[in-house]
């Protein structure tokens, strides 16, 4: 009997968060409202470079990825004046938690868990986000970063970035595109060769010549051009979101 009724109400639990999870989802890809992002900065490595970047940054320093999915949402014909907002909150001093070095189901299902658990117990914001975005900045002096990561389920956003200012432009880039898993929107290049995937990955997959594409894809991540691996675009000027990813993220209905 117990067992029974523990079990009921265990099932019930699930379903809630499955459909919240959906409802959520849902309203953050209609395009109805604008788009809530509550943006926390992580200084990444403990590098004074990181936290002078961090201290430097003011309410407008995400506007440009602002302003590019409003162009492209309005290239897509989808009335909604300001479709996003990225709205800046207090530095952070923790770092989420880690994802699994070697990603296999589980694994990535516990970190998923985890992560959800960790932003769950932050400070909720005045203005109840419909994403949350992780901006950790790292001195990366050797060139690297970690990788980042863009959750769909829980819309959650990790991206690492540089902290040298000479990089904002491109870091935009990165957000932007991690902000975008959150909504849906997939991988459109070969992990193994960092390739866009043709015609998914290009931006004018009907251009001729096919070669150099002008734009890069979104979720591409990079030019299609005759190097290898190809060229990342400098700032988001040179990006455009394609069809599909414009399916994914609701702008476009088959
Ligand atoms: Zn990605």
């Amino acid at each position: 009997m117990w067992k029974r009724i523990r079990i009921t109400v265990l099932l019930l639990i699930l379903a809630t968060v499955a459909l919240e999870t959906w409802r959520a989802q849902r309203a953050a890809t209609s395009w109805r409202d604008t788009l809530q992002v509550a943006v926390y900065p992580i200084n990444g490595d403990g590098s004074s470079a990181a936290a002078q970047r961090i201290q430097a940054l003011e309410a407008d320093s995400f506007v440009d990825i602002e302003q590019f999915i409003a162009e492209e949402v309005k290239r897509y014909e989808v009335p909604t004046l300001q479709p996003v907002r990225l709205n800046l909150q207090q530095a952070l001093n923790t770092l989420p938690p880690s994802p699994p070095e070697r990603p296999g189901v589980l694994d990535s299902v516990f970190w998923s868990l985890k992560l959800r658990w960790w932003v769950w117990r932050l400070p909720t914001p005045t203005l109840r986000p419909n994403v949350r975005l992780f901006v950790v900045y790292h001195e990366g002096s050797a060139g690297r970063v970690p990788t980042s990561h863009g959750l769909q389920r829980g819309q959650i956003a990790i991206a690492h970035v540089f902290a040298d200012k000479a990089m904002q432009r491109s870091n935009a880039v990165v957000i932007a595109h991690e902000l975008l898993h959150t909504l849906g929107a997939t991988d459109k290049y070969d992990p193994a060769t960092l390739e866009p995937i043709y015609p998914s990955g290009y931006a004018e997959p009907l251009a001729t010549p096919r070669l150099p594409q002008r734009f890069c894809e979104l979720m591409a991540g990079r030019l299609p051009g005759f190097s290898a691996p190809p060229e990342q675009p400098r700032s988001l000027a040179q990006c455009l979101i394609g069809e599909q990813t414009a399916r994914e993220i609701g702008l476009l209905h088959p």
